[in-house]
């Protein structure tokens, strides 16, 4: 039997409503409006995109959108300062320094002096030991919208075998602590893993986060098992044209799976829905509103 298409564009849909709901009862119950500042140094196109997606995902939300464009010659320095700046700006709720950042800038210095409560990206040390520690925090946009299609099929976790591949800290990681929150039983596979298909067959919930184009194949697949795509991959396609693909050969994976996310289609819709839902957390957080 076909696999459920796990229809993330639909579902990230959802999670910007309800964003949306909360801004309009924040406003109403503490006059207030979350606002996102988002930083980008250079001129990287695909940054630009993203950055110019996030700012207008942002205000139709009705949040309020900051944009501080700087050129690619900027000194870490002044990135520093502007994130103190920013930091210390009541107005704006959630930070975000688009990466890459130019070679001549120490990325990890600059998201490390992000105010970890208006860090909403999640990567800086206090949110990554918050997470796994299971107190209240901002996580990683990407696995925390893998976990909620994920939580579509499965609604409650608990006991299910999951499988990770990937170890990254954007990704891997933040997922395998997302899922034990969950009470999954969680196993991490990475590039040095023995006899992955293996490892992937025993999963109930299989994510793939790793970068590889269609690297999961279908006899990889748990017949029924449910298949997070994360990865997001520019192969060549017809007529001398690209195309996206994952980490799984989707086409064969969907004949074994019960649910399957599709690329494009899938997680990535889910990111920048579940940054709007971080600012709106960083707002209640920096005001106690539980
Ligand atoms: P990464 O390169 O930082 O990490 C990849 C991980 O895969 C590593 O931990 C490595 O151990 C593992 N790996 C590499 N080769 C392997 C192999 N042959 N077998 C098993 N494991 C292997 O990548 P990342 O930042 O975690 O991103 C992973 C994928 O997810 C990429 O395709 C990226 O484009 C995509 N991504 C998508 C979104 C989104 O949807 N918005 C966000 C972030 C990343």
């Amino acid at each position: 039997m076909a696999a459920q298409i796990i229809d993330g564009k639909a579902i990230a849909a959802e999670v910007r409503q309800q964003v949306a709901a909360d801004v309009k009862s924040l406003q109403a119950s503490h006059g207030l409006t979350p606002g996102l500042a988002v930083v980008l140094v250079g001129e990287d196109p695909a940054s630009k995109v993203y950055v110019k997606n996030k700012a207008a995902q942002t205000v139709e939300v009705g949040m309020q959108s900051f944009e501080h464009k700087l050129p690619a010659d900027t000194s870490e320095e002044d990135v520093l300062v502007l994130v103190q700046t920013l930091n210390a700006d009541k107005n704006v709720n959630g930070i975000l320094v688009q990466l890459p950042l130019p070679k001549h800038i120490n990325a990890e210095k600059v998201l490390n002096s992000i105010d970890p409560n208006k860090d909403v990206d999640g990567f800086h040390p206090t949110n990554v030991g918050r997470l796994w520690i299971g107190e209240r925090t901002l996580v990683p946009c990407t696995p925390t919208g893998s976990a909620i299609l994920a939580k579509k099929i499965i609604p409650n976790l608990k006991g299910v075998n999951a499988v990770i591949i990937g170890r990254s800290n954007i990704v891997g990681k933040p997922m395998a602590a997302l899922l034990l929150r969950e009470s999954c039983t969680v196993t991490i596979a990475h590039s040095q893993t023995k006899d992955l298909p293996a490892v992937c067959r025993g999963a109930d919930l299989l994510v793939a986060a790793v970068g590889r184009p269609e690297m999961v194949k279908r006899d990889w697949i748990k017949p029924g098992a449910v298949v997070i795509d994360v990865g997001i991959n520019r192969v060549p396609g017809e007529n001398g044209k690209t195309k996206l693909v994952g980490d799984v050969a989707y086409a064969e994976c969907a004949e074994v799976a019960g649910a399957i996310t599709p690329v494009p289609g899938g997680v990535g819709p889910m990111t920048i829905a579940c940054l709007l839902q971080n600012t709106v957390t960083a707002a209640k957080m920096q005001y106690g509103i539980e």
